[in-house]
């Protein structure tokens, strides 16, 4: 069969751009390399699919930290109206929740991923479980892309391969590989949206598996007042340090943790000033007068909390409540206010939700995604050098940046 077009990765830019390409007219073949499409796909927003953000394409671009104005055309092209448009056509309503965050009424991420394969096969798309090896270029035109089980030609070839988080899903950064074969730049592969490991990682492994659901995380850059975050949410103590949403949003606005250094401090007692928090820490010790100090904080605090920070708090664990000083309990709810963690690094890429960096964008036309050095060539999705905050953000981009794609290749 001649094809138009071979996409390599089925996953969610490269099935969407496929799906858009047959849709107009051209033969174009997806080659997969894990034994289905949409592994990833199929695990976002806690396996319920955060598939975009309800909000105008601007909204997207300020949530964008990395590159946003590249994504001024592909978001104006394709906006998250359309993606709403586009999955509810394929018969998935869909759900606002807080924050603007879309999901399917089903709460299922797997039938985004089975809509998405239908629209495919619906629209003629062929679909190869194969592993793409190397592009194929002649004259300085791609020509195709070698496979471990053979050739597939086209003069148009889309690396849609993804980054290279959580390669159990497929996405093994193979991309990068594609892009430096034809001599483009791959900034600096990290992670973003990502767990981090802290300095007082033994404290947190104390608390392991400790999920704090309503406190405020903020996070500095050391020797700056004011926080580069700072969010009312959900988070979770771990061996190593802090995960769960806020941490892994939080993450998202670090630099390079070898060349700055970042703390978080968490509100424990978001809802009470230090003077309403102080008079219930009274209310709570005058119930418990002749009790020793670690044994005073059951109602304030959750069980594996309370050795953290009777420590953090300097009075000793076994002096009497009716002892405790005015001073003592003050630097008690500044402990509260403020529970410090020094962040030593985040960890490895393959843990992260998001990889930060990939194929440098001034390279890349932005209105169609293609190649400025290769012709025939194109990158959509995760494998550029794009990356947004939580709030189905990052989607958006896959489904931008494979629309503009598409629609320029027809
Ligand atoms: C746990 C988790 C939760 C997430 N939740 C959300 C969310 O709720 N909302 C949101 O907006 N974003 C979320 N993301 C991010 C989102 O999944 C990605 O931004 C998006 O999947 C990127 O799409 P992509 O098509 O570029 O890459 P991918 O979806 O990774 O697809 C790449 C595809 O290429 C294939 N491939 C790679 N190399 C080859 C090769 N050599 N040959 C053949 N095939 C190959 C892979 O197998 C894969 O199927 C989440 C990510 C993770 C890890």
């Amino acid at each position: 069969m001649s094809l138009d077009c071979v996409v390599i990765g089925g996953g969610a830019a490269g099935l969407f751009c496929a799906v858009k390409l047959a849709q107009r007219g051209k033969k174009a073949a997806v080659i997969e390399h894990m034994d289905s499409c949409g592994r990833k796909l199929a695990i976002t927003g806690k396996g319920r699919c955060n598939v975009t953000n309800n909000c105008d394409a601007l909204t997207v671009m300020n949530n964008i930290p990395r590159n946003p104005k590249f994504m001024f055309s592909a978001l104006q092209g394709f906006a998250p109206a359309d993606t709403m448009s586009f999955f509810e056509g394929l018969g998935v309503p869909l759900k606002t929740e807080r924050g603007g965050r879309v999901f399917p009424c089903s709460d299922s991420a797997r039938d985004i991923v089975r809509a998405l394969v239908k629209a495919a096969e619906d629209a003629g798309v062929k679909i190869v479980y194969d592993r793409a090896e190397k592009l194929i270029i002649r004259s300085g035109a791609v020509n195709g892309v070698k496979c471990t089980g053979g050739e597939y030609h086209a003069p148009n070839v889309v690396v849609a391969t993804g980054g290279r988080s959580y390669p159990k899903t497929g996405s093994t950064g193979d991309g990068y590989r594609f892009a430096q074969q034809t001599g483009h730049t791959v900034t600096a592969i990290t992670a973003s949206l990502c767990p981090m490991v802290t300095r007082e990682h033994e404290e947190c492994a104390d608390a392991m598996g400790l999920s704090l659901k309503n406190c405020t995380l903020s996070l500095y850059e050391q020797g700056k007042k004011k926080p580069l975050f700072s969010e009312l949410g959900e988070m979770l103590f771990t061996h190593f340090g802090l995960s769960g949403p806020l941490v892994l949003s939080a993450s998202a606005h670090m630099g390079d943790t070898n060349k700055k250094r970042y703390t978080v401090k968490i509100d424990l007692k978001p809802a009470l000033s230090e003077k309403q928090l102080d008079e219930r820490i009274l209310r709570d010790f005058s119930g418990f007068e002749n009790r020793e100090f670690q044994n005073s904080l059951v109602k304030l605090l959750p069980a594996k909390l309370i050795p953290i920070i009777v420590k953090r708090s300097g009075i000793a664990g076994d002096k009497r409540v009716n002892q405790i000083t005015k001073s003592e309990r003050l630097e008690l709810v500044r402990c509260l206010k403020a529970l410090e963690y020094n962040i030593l690094s985040l960890r490895p890429v393959d843990e992260a939700i998001i990889t930060r960096g990939g194929v440098r964008v001034s390279e890349i036309d932005p209105g169609t995604m293609a190649s400025k050095l290769c012709r025939g060539l194109y990158f959509i999705g995760e494998v550029l050098d794009v990356d947004a905050y939580t709030g189905g953000f990052n989607l958006q981009i896959a489904f931008s940046t494979a629309n503009s794609c598409a629609v320029h290749m027809a």
